[in-house]
């Protein structure tokens, strides 16, 4: 209401006698809202003796304060020094007033402060250090209460009906505050002024458990200790979570570990390990500065890591593969839980093989009490499905892997804003899709993979329910080339004059430049699995100049065969019998020359293979019979993956890519395999042949895997340095953009940014949109908005 011109608000006249005192505007921007900011100010004002008040307006806090000159500077320098720990604040401007206010005591203005956040839906955050501490406290009134909770931490997103964010529009409608809870939530000192899932054992949702099909049913304290008691005894138990229910167990014990295996239908994908703490984390995993600050954050994260070979976890944690999830606990439950049981425990999504995890009480009960020891639930329901994020660090930097719990739906800024509002869909794997409307693109949390019917429905459940929350009702709707993906099948339910088409790497690699706000043309590096290119072929290895509207493809890798298809994508050895026996990769020209020594090399090398394979391979390659060509850096790790003897089949995505990585990770640096770009067709193209040819030899010589995976990857490094000097020899462009799931190889994205910085080029890799397709809705998005913008 005051704008500091002679409103109603301004009543003193500024004493000429006393100029130490004076009478400040600041005008607080950034993340201010919902964060318990205007509670820190009260604080912080009072302490300083200053008077005035507080408000938010528009999604920033006014503050106007009035006192000693002294106080008035220190009060702005602690708004950014001291802010709360979800509070970001990127600017405080500051005016001086013309009067000052009259000396009553500091204070919150009722603002309604809620409807002014435009609609923009908070993420989780994990439990704070105060309310940790009650929950130790013996004495406090939330000693041990699973479900404490204050305006720094707790359930958001998850328990959201619709916004303004307020306690009557959230799951814990049904909990009416006792006198205490409101006392608390109305008092502006109080650290729950307004926390809205504020609860206590009084009023608030209770634990309870029930022992499936070992019957026995128990409520609160006695709940997790019935639970915990089972899960001591190597049981396995369903755990309704934050955003999703979850099976656990003890991390600890080879027996139930390979039971849960058994049940997920999972048979090597490392599983994620909750510990109690920083120094639990350091136990069973190599942790830098960085990935010790992630695991500490409000979004609590799964961060990947190099695992100790000396930990204490089973081996069918992480068979095969030397690196671990880990991750804290982010819920007081889990803080108890981790607490009581000392000992890393699995914590995965409750859910059979790849259908979405359950959220609802009764579905919960139908798909796991046949599999699981118990449930350790609650009366608190779950409104959205958030699995954990991942995250890992590359380059000294967070980079996120699957962005859900803790992260989304916290919008993202497009660097040119749309004029109309868009829902961009995504592609297929590692499934999200995005909102936007003006210049914000709203991600939504990782779907998993858009495969089947259960998926197919979260998918577009979450698209009502999103659109809904952050009020964006889209007039647009964007897609993959590719027709097959259940994603481009439900956009084209739509009328074609509301469609919008775009390129799968395009896309990719906009999602990196629209993080980073380029609106500029950029080199475009997108090394990938597979996507559908504008020629009919499957692209993955592709070097783009691109902008937010257009793109023109000007580099790309080998192609290969894809023998078999989606079969190949599960079988790297196919794909290393692909690219030595067909496709581009060794005719015309070879084909006539080496195809009968090529053949010798792969029966010498591929020795292991089956008989039947090798001859069905070779005849769907000569047939050219559902042979899909490609031009995949992702499909070329598997090929050397299995020329090196590292996987054979990709059980999960990537599993051969990261056997390479990891094979790589025990040598040195040892220089690069041949390699050569030649021009096919106004394309730069990686010859992939020579590279080949020295994996192939090093096998014959017995050279260790990990060396010759080493000199791939560098290789690879070399090639996109070429690929990129090329390009900006022929625009003048030195700005690149990384995207595609390759990139989360952190020694080739490492070295890849290395090297271009250091010959010039201004680099981007995707941080908080993650590079693989998780990232492919929001790059969409940010296209299709800077093709619809008013110009
Ligand atoms: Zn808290
Ligand atoms: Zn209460
Ligand atoms: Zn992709």
């Amino acid at each position: 209401m005051n704008d500091g011109e002679g409103s109603a608000g301004v009543l003193a006249i500024v004493d000429g006698a006393s100029s130490d005192k004076a009478a400040w505007r600041l005008d607080v921007r950034g993340t201010v809202q919902g964060v318990g900011f205007r509670p820190f100010v009260y604080r912080v004002a009072t302490e300083l003796g200053l008077n005035g008040s507080v408000r938010n307006a528009g999604g920033h806090v006014l503050i106007e304060a009035a006192g000693d000159r002294a106080a008035l500077t220190e009060l702005a320098r602690r708004l950014a020094a001291d802010a709360p720990p979800l509070a970001h604040v990127r600017e405080v401007v500051v005016a001086e007033l013309a009067a000052i206010p009259p000396s009553v005591a500091f204070r919150i203005e009722r603002s309604d402060h809620i409807a002014a956040v435009s609609n923009e839906v908070p993420p989780d955050i994990a439990v704070c250090a105060d309310c940790l501490a009650e929950l130790h406290d013996p004495a406090d009134r939330r000693y041990r209460y699973p479900f404490i909770n204050c305006t720094n931490c707790g359930p958001r997103a998850t328990i959201i009906d619709e916004l303004p964010y307020d306690r009557s529009r959230t799951a814990m409608r049904g909990f009416p505050m006792c006198p205490e809870c409101r006392s608390e939530y109305e008092d502006p000192t109080n650290r729950r002024f307004h926390a809205e899932p504020i609860a206590c054992p009084v009023c608030g949702p209770a634990l309870s458990w029930s022992g499936g099909r070992l019957g026995g049913d128990a409520h609160g304290e006695r709940a997790l200790a019935v639970a915990e008691a089972a899960l001591r005894h190597g049981g396995l138990i369903a755990l309704k979570g934050l955003g999703g229910y979850q099976l656990v167990c003890d991390a600890t014990r080879d027996e139930v570990v390979r039971r849960l295996r058994e049940l997920k239908h999972r048979a090597v994908k490392p599983l994620a390990v909750m510990v109690a703490d920083l120094d639990a984390a350091g136990e069973i995993a190599v942790l830098g500065v960085a990935e010790r600050s992630l695991l500490a954050s409000a979004g609590a994260p799964i961060v990947l890591a190099p695992s100790r070979a000396d930990s204490r976890l089973a081996v069918a944690i992480n068979p095969g593969t030397a690196r671990v999830g880990v991750f804290l606990p982010n819920t007081p439950l889990h803080h108890l839980l981790m607490n009581d049981l000392a000992r890393p425990m699995v914590v995965t999504s409750g859910n059979l093989a790849d259908e979405p995890m359950s959220i609802d009480d009764d579905e919960a009960r139908l798909v796991l009490a046949d599999v699981v020891d118990g449930f350790l639930t609650h009366d608190r329901p779950i409104r959205s499905r958030y699995d954990d994020s991942v995250v890992h660090v590359v380059d000294g930097d967070s980079t996120m892997i699957r962005r859900a719990r803790g992260y989304a739906p916290a919008p993202h800024a497009l660097p040119v804003a749309t004029s109309v509002p868009l829902l961009a869909v995504g592609a297929e794997l590692k499934h999200t899709f995005a909102l936007a409307a003006d210049a914000r693109a709203v991600v939504s949390p990782h779907i998993g993979d858009l495969e089947n019917a259960e998926a197919y429905a979260a998918f577009t459940t979450s698209v009502r329910r999103l659109s809904a929350l952050v009020g964006i009702t889209p007039q647009v709707v964007v897609h993959d080339y590719h027709p097959s993906y259940l994603s481009t099948q439900y956009a084209r339910g739509w009328d074609a004059s509301k469609r919008m088409e775009v390129q799968h790497h395009h896309a990719h690699v906009a999602a990196t430049a629209a993080e980073f706000g380029v609106d500029r043309p950029f080199i475009g590096v997108a090394y990938d699995g597979l996507g559908m290119g504008d020629d009919g072929t499957l692209w993955g290895g592709e070097v783009l100049v691109a902008d937010l509207q257009r793109y023109r493809r000007i580099g790309r890798f080998s192609m290969a065969p894809l023998p078999g298809g989606a079969v190949a994508v599960k079988r790297p050895v196919r794909m290393a019998l692909a690219y030595l026996l067909g496709g581009e990769t060794f005719e015309p020209a070879s084909a006539r020359h080496g195809s009968a020594e090529l053949w010798q090399a792969a029966r010498e090398v591929l020795a292991r293979v089956d008989e039947r394979e090798f001859a069905v391979v070779g005849k769907l390659i000569a047939a050219r019979l559902n042979c899909p060509a490609a031009s995949s850096a992702g499909r070329l790790f598997d090929a050397v993956a299995s020329l090196l003897g590292l996987r054979d089949e990709n059980t999960f995505e990537g599993e051969a890519a990261i056997a390479l990585e990891e094979a790589a990770a025990s040598s040195g640096e040892c220089g690069e395999l041949p390699w050569t770009l030649r021009k096919v067709d106004d394309l730069w193209v990686y010859d992939v042949r020579p590279t080949l040819a020295a994996v192939v030899d090093s096998v014959r010589g017995d050279v260790a895997a990990g060396v010759t995976a080493a000199r791939f990857q560098a290789t690879i490094v070399a090639v996109t340095a070429a690929f990129c000097d090329t390009a900006r020899t022929a625009t003048g462009i030195d700005e690149v953009c990384l995207g595609g799931g390759v990139f989360q190889n952190r020694k080739v994205a490492d070295d890849v940014m290395a090297t271009l910085r250091s010959e010039g080029f201004t680099v981007h890799l995707g941080r908080r949109i993650p590079v693989n397709d998780g990232g492919v809705s929001f790059g969409q998005a940010a296209i299709a908005a800077a093709r619809t913008a008013r110009r």
